[in-house]
């Protein structure tokens, strides 16, 4: 590739990869950008989809859209599905690409830690095929539970299971019972809701680690005001589509399983031959660089890299921060400087409960409950790219809010996932 300009490759286009495109805009390079899909997924509003909020077309936005007016970036759609460090090479669904410099942003994938049973039966909540599998299953329980005659099959339709006390389990606990217990008796009047059961399960002794306390405990009964039954030390063991087995032997009959118990590196991460860290994160010096390939920058939920003796949290703005590192140390190593060490700003930590209700931690300030609400909305829609979905996704917001209707309550799909007696 001597007499032209280096070509950087960056594998994914998340929070990470996209940030890193634009981040290199200007540069004296040809970027290309690889993504399996032909979109940008905005993941922290995955859960409203699964439950009926917003429809998919509301936190995606096209890749080629975004990068339109960037003249040094072409986008891919295919899938990496093998790369070789040594020939700075990779083999991917669209043919052969080989790189002068590569940032990895591929991000992760739900971790079930092997337990095959539940990631048989039970549901993700990392991708759009995901969430809408949930929110098909969901409303189609509703319509089963409408037909059934017996107490304790409508029991079991009816009882809905999130594991996970972090942002996202917290998250989905609370917009499934606002589904449940706001927005469904209006298509379905004549259910029983005290058959009706959510409960949130999280095998440590509290909701939230990251962020302090008080606001795990605040969140605890904010929940149990929403008729979420939130349930501490004692983990999910098994899942058969009908029966969930936790640790105890105890036994509850539900038909859905949402998991929101842990996420690990995407698979990619498992082919490139090099050192990996927890959830198969790749260890990264603290330039973002790989320690043997100082040409391949990992950044995002893909990398490994400990701040303050902690590993760096797999949330966007970690992603956002590493990329404008990462491009900013390939602009460097072109112009013959050493790269930077990257130090990540916290920008706090927010999480929703449901109307009215969300708690969040940013610097030396905690908030809780209408504030932190506001706070929280805000920010994401500041957040959501697309002027376009910005808008459409405050109107569905102010329509849930004033008339409890949530605006996406249609089986769309086939279901992905059958009922064992269907089956
Ligand atoms: C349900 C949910 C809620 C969340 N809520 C929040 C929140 O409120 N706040 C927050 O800060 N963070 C939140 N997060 C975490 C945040 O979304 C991630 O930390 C962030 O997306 C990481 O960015 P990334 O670029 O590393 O990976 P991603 O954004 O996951 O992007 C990875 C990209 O790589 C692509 N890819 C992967 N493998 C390949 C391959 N082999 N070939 C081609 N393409 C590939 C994928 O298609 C994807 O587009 C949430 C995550 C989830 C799942």
């Amino acid at each position: 590739m001597t007499n032209k300009l280096p070509r950087v490759v960056i594998i994914g286009a998340g929070f990470g990869g996209l940030w890193a495109a634009r981040a290199l805009s200007g540069a004296p390079v040809e970027v290309i950008l690889i993504d399996q899909h032909n979109y940008h997924l905005f993941q922290p509003l995955l859960y409203q989809v699964a439950t009926a909020g917003l429809a998919p077309e509301d936190i995606v936005y096209p890749v080629r859209t975004i990068l339109r007016r960037q003249a040094n970036v072409k986008f891919k759609m295919a899938e990496v599905t093998e790369a070789d460090l040594a020939l700075r090479r990779l083999i991917t669904t669209a043919g052969i690409i080989d790189y002068d410099y590569l940032i990895v942003a591929t991000g992760g994938v739900t971790n079930f830690f092997g337990m095959e049973s539940v990631a048989k039966h039970g549901f993700g909540l990392k991708n759009i095929d995901d969430v809408l599998a949930v929110r098909n299953h969901i409303l189609r329980l509703f319509e089963l539970a409408a037909q059934e005659e017996d107490p304790a099959v409508r029991r079991a339709l009816l009882t809905f299971i999130v594991v996970g006390g972090g942002p996202t389990g917290v998250e989905s606990a609370g917009a499934l019972a606002e589904l449940v217990y706001l927005v469904m008796p209006k298509d379905y009047p004549d259910l029983d809701y005290d058959e009706a059961r959510i409960i949130l399960m999280e095998a440590s002794n509290r909701l939230l680690a990251g962020l302090p306390v008080e606001l795990g405990v605040v969140t605890a009964e904010t929940l149990a005001r929403k008729r979420v039954e939130v349930r501490f030390g004692n983990p999910v063991a098994d899942f058969d589509g009908e029966t969930v087995t936790l640790k105890d032997g105890e036994t509850i009959q539900a038909h859905t399983l949402i998991w929101a118990a842990g996420i690990r590196a995407a698979r990619l991460a498992d082919k490139l031959g090099v050192k990996q860290a927890g959830m198969g994160r790749l260890v990264v010096k603290p330039t973002l660089q790989l320690p043997k390939h100082p040409e391949v920058m990992v950044i995002g939920d893909a990398a490994y890299l400990e701040s303050e003796s902690e590993p760096l949290p797999m949330v966007a703005p970690v992603a956002t921060q590493q990329a404008r590192t990462a491009a900013d140390n390939i602009r460097r190593l072109i112009g013959g400087q050493a790269p930077q060490e990257f130090v990540y700003k916290n920008p706090g930590v927010l999480a929703t409960i449901g109307r009215n209700a969300a708690v969040a931690h940013i610097g030396k300030w905690q908030f809780k409950g209408f504030i932190a609400w506001v706070l929280w909305l805000v920010i994401h829609i500041v957040r959501l790219i697309g002027f376009r979905n910005r808008i459409t996704v405050l109107i569905n917001w102010a329509w849930d809010y004033f008339f409890y209707e949530r605006a996406v309550r249609v089986i769309m799909l086939r279901p992905a996932k059958k009922l064992n007696k269907e089956s």
